[in-house]
């Protein structure tokens, strides 16, 4: 039963819902007020990804506020900032070293269109404005990354104070928006997506575009989607072609998340800019940034005298760079992305083998523990459930009653890919503990069966 909360002060994210309140976590379960646990199977936001309660990483926070809580970027630096950096740029491809900090992913990727612009007005082209992204993406509320994104619903309300950015459809084979088979344009090496995407620089003009932003695999709008294997790569040379930087966010999928440090890895190509944010400090504190090329550092400092005009005050915060340096540490010597990829697979086995149980769910992909699942009303034809349904929120209300939280999402641009929930629990998962998910997991798709009878 929905109700309105009016008694307390906190600006709710949803005045209708009744939150439980939190007291401690400890590795992959929260633990309420009331002594209820629940597997967090969805790292929170996908952030948490190294599970909650872990001392160690409580304890360089501690040392590091007692240090030195803040320093101004403008003035100093920390030797942590310097080994944060270094670590982050070894993990990106060659020839992307130079490491900004943010505290989301929104402001990440604000920067990164920024910093595309300022590199395109450096050398002289005045005209490169415009970002294309991609329908069927997220890249954050902040206006400018909400106009590059192109989840409709969160820019409905906001669209006199967009930006007039470009979108193209993104790849989602199952329910090609071109009405093509799945495989068809690999086989014929004619990707529709792709061939819009070049008409539409032609259309704009090749010297008003800056930049092109696009998950490497889509997560919250799409549910864990992964485009043909040669799509990027197909991009990239059209970037190349019409002198167009590459963002790749990788804010939801760096740092282990589908088994890779970059989910880039999977398809073999090098952008201008990584974006990343959550996995970086496993949630332990606010933190994200960008990974900009050499090529842009070079124009940077020949063309602007070093200076990136931009900048927050919490930029390279010390206590938020202490907690990513001590997480990637424990990433580093625990083996996390290993495991992320061996439990990955096994978690995909054990949902493959619900979804023989279930005729709603309709798809089970994902890489490493990035996992989506699909719920369609009728698979053949295929049909969404009604929007008013909520399937994969009712779920994960089921689930968070059973004692798991999973991640839900709904609709896309034409409701054609209907309702998902994301799976994607903390990479340091054990294979008893997936056990124990794919029990509640199971037996809230019952519950959820008997209710749609
Ligand atoms: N980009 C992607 C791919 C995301 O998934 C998110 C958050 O979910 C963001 C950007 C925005 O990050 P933040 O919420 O930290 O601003």
């Amino acid at each position: 039963m929905e109700r309105i909360l009016t008694t307390d002060y906190v600006f709710h994210r949803d005045f209708t819902k009744e939150y439980p309140i939190i007291s401690y976590g400890k590795g992959i379960y929260l633990y309420d007020k009331n002594g209820k646990s629940y597997i967090d199977a969805c790292s929170g936001a996908v952030a948490a990804n190294l599970g909650h309660g872990i001392e160690e990483i409580a304890q360089a926070i501690a040392d590091q506020a007692k240090k030195a809580a803040f320093v101004h970027t403008m003035r100093f630096e920390t030797d942590i900032l310097h080994l944060l950096s270094e670590k982050i740029g070894k993990l990106a491809p060659e020839g992307l070293n130079r490491v900004y900090f943010t505290t989301g992913g929104s402001e990440a990727n604000e920067s990164a269109i920024k910093l595309a612009r300022q590199y395109h007005k450096d050398s002289g082209k005045e005209g490169k404005h415009v970002v294309i992204g991609r329908w069927q993406s997220y890249h954050g509320n902040t206006f400018g990354s909400l106009s590059a994104g192109g989840d409709i619903k969160r820019r409905q309300p906001y669209t006199p104070n967009l930006l007039p950015f470009q979108h193209i459809y993104s790849p989602n084979c199952r329910h090609c928006p071109y009405n093509r088979e799945k495989g068809d344009c690999e086989q014929h090496r004619d990707w529709s997506c792709v061939q819009d995407f070049e008409r539409l620089i032609l259309q704009i003009g090749p010297e008003n575009i800056s930049a092109f932003i696009a998950e490497p695999i889509t997560g919250s709008q799409l549910g864990a989607v992964a485009p043909p294997q040669d799509y990027f790569k197909e991009i990239r040379e059209i970037c190349d072609r019409y002198d167009i930087l590459l963002i790749l966010d990788e804010v939801m999928t760096g740092f282990g998340r589908t088994g890779k440090h970059f989910a880039l890895e999977h398809f073999g190509i090098t952008p201008d800019i990584i974006t990343f944010g959550k996995g970086v400090s496993a949630g332990y504190a606010p933190l994200a940034g960008m990974i900009a090329s050499d090529k842009i550092i070079d124009s940077l400092i020949q063309h602007s005298q070093g200076k990136f005009i931009h900048g927050y005050t919490y930029s390279g915060h010390p206590v938020s760079v202490a907690a990513g340096l001590s997480a990637l540490r424990i990433y580093e010597r625990e083996n996390i992305v290993e495991n992320a990829k061996v439990m990955g697979s096994y978690l995909l086995h054990k949902l493959l083998e619900l979804k023989e149980k279930y005729p709603f769910i309709a798809d089970v992909r994902g890489e490493g523990l990035l996992i989506g699942i699909e719920l369609l009303k009728s698979i053949q034809p295929s049909a969404a459930f009604p929007v008013n349904y909520k399937i994969s929120e009712r779920l994960n209300e089921l689930a968070m009653e059973l004692g798991a939280v999973i991640y839900p999402g709904s609709g896309s641009i034409d409701g054609v890919a209907g309702d998902h929930f994301i799976i994607s629990p903390p990479l340091n998962i054990s294979k008893d503990e997936i056990d124990e998910l794919i029990i509640i997991l199971d037996h809230s798709l019952k519950l959820l069966i008997q209710e749609l009878k």
